[in-house]
């Protein structure tokens, strides 16, 4: 039996025949294809203005730099979720404060509470799997923290000074696996103040390589100001970018200040393009028809916890199924995955504490400091799921569960 990847893109035809009209329209990067996908994605949301560039990592690495976060500045990150959520705030020279999660693996908005000071300049919660933080009560936490907040002054940021104006903690969602989940029926990108989407393979919606991020400041921030200005930042702080500059005689342009690179690029949006068209329709009922699948059969068995898609506010967009197996150590679940992967079937683990990477554990974080974060972690596995999987890999993969468990536990 061939073996089922773990979560493999889908790429069809379709996709080719978009992805080759780009490549034959001359125009490969940023270009009308790019600003179709950044309506779209906004219409989509429900927010009037996103911006698409090249990775969850690098764009709200800018949102960091629009806000002036910096050395002796906090920024809240749950101990659970990818290293890249806690990288962007080592790069601008700030501390990451971790807080534990909750029984669903979202960040716990009490902690947060706990953890805000006068130096915290952000939040960023994570909609692991899929399923949204509790972003209503984050927001609450940081605008009741607002007394706390104690704003930069000097900031050098064209027309505007971002953190006298909130006056508060900003908050980032890391949306990275949360595309097309909803909170109180809407979709993510209209909760936080700035929401950040990856579009990389392995996610429920790709361009190969790629993120976006959606604007919900309140006012008198202005969604198209914001816009111009990580436009801007995105291209090395130029005053025109290359569409721009292709109307007649307009080849003139200013550095205002020493911008990023991190366009998203129009052959990247052919691709998300034909993702977003057949993203509600084909792809997110079969992930959810999947799950649902593995969840039917796994709730009649004790041993199996399965994960939380849906309650009375928020509903995954199915991105992961997070099982995890009742009572097991790390040794039994590491075990459970060798058996599962001599069935042929590949599975992850989701995530790795970042107090468990060595470059964190060296920078002092300890694991013990976060225990639900190992509760969860320690007996959690990921199963595949994406749209090509059938049906009957989908039994393959539970009868290769069952028997993995029965061999490791008994
Ligand atoms: C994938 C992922 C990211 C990073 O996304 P890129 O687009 O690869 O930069 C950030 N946070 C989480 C939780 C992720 O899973």
């Amino acid at each position: 039996m061939a073996m089922i990847p773990f979560s493999p893109p889908r790429i069809d035809d379709r996709t080719i025949k978009a992805v080759e009209e780009a490549l034959r329209s001359g125009w490969i990067t940023t270009g009308p294809r790019t600003k179709e996908f950044e309506r779209r994605l906004a219409a989509y949301c429900g927010v009037q203005r996103v911006i698409a560039l090249n990775s969850w990592t690098n764009a709200c690495e800018l949102v960091l730099r629009w806000y002036g976060v910096g050395p002796g500045d906090e920024v809240i990150v749950p101990a659970y979720t990818y290293c890249a959520t806690a990288n962007i705030v080592m790069h601008v020279g700030a501390k990451p404060v971790m807080v534990d999660v909750m029984d669903d693996f979202t960040m716990d908005p009490d902690l947060v509470k706990r953890a805000l000071t006068n130096r915290t300049k952000a939040i960023i919660p994570v909609d692991i799997g899929g399923l949204p933080a509790d972003l209503t009560a984050i927001m609450r936490v940081a605008e009741e923290g607002c007394s706390l907040f104690t704003p930069k002054v000097n900031l050098r940021v064209a027309g505007s000074n971002p953190q006298m104006r909130l006056g508060r903690a900003l908050v980032i969602s890391d949306a990275a696996h949360s595309f097309g989940a909803t909170v109180g029926g809407k979709r993510t990108g209209s909760q936080a103040d700035i929401t950040g989407f990856s579009f990389h393979a392995v996610k429920n919606l790709t361009t190969a390589e790629g993120g976006a991020l959606a604007f919900n400041l309140p006012e008198p921030f202005d969604p198209e100001e914001l816009y111009r200005y990580f436009n801007t930042m995105s291209l090395h702080g130029q005053s025109k970018d290359a569409l721009a500059k292709t109307q007649p005689g307009a080849w003139r342009y200013d550095v205002a200040f020493p911008g990023w690179k991190c366009n998203m690029t129009d052959v990247q949006a052919a691709i998300g393009l034909v993702e977003l068209e057949r993203f509600d329709g084909e792809t997110t009922p079969r992930r959810k028809a999947i799950c649902e699948r593995y969840s039917a059969t796994f709730r009649d068995d004790d041993r199996l916890l399965t994960p939380l898609f849906k309650d009375a506010d928020r509903e995954s967009c199915y991105h992961l199924y997070m099982l995890r197996i009742a009572g097991a150590t790390e040794e039994q679940r590491d075990a459970i995955i060798t058996a599962i992967a001599q069935r042929d079937v590949s599975v992850n683990v989701h995530f790795i504490p970042l107090p468990m990477l060595s470059f964190y554990e060296g920078q002092g974080y300890r694991m013990a400091d976060y225990p639900n974060t190992y509760r969860l972690f320690s007996n959690e596995i990921s199963l595949p799921v994406y749209f090509d999987l059938t049906d009957g890999q989908v039994d393959q993969v539970i009868a290769a569960v069952k028997a993995a468990l029965k061999e490791v536990m008994g």
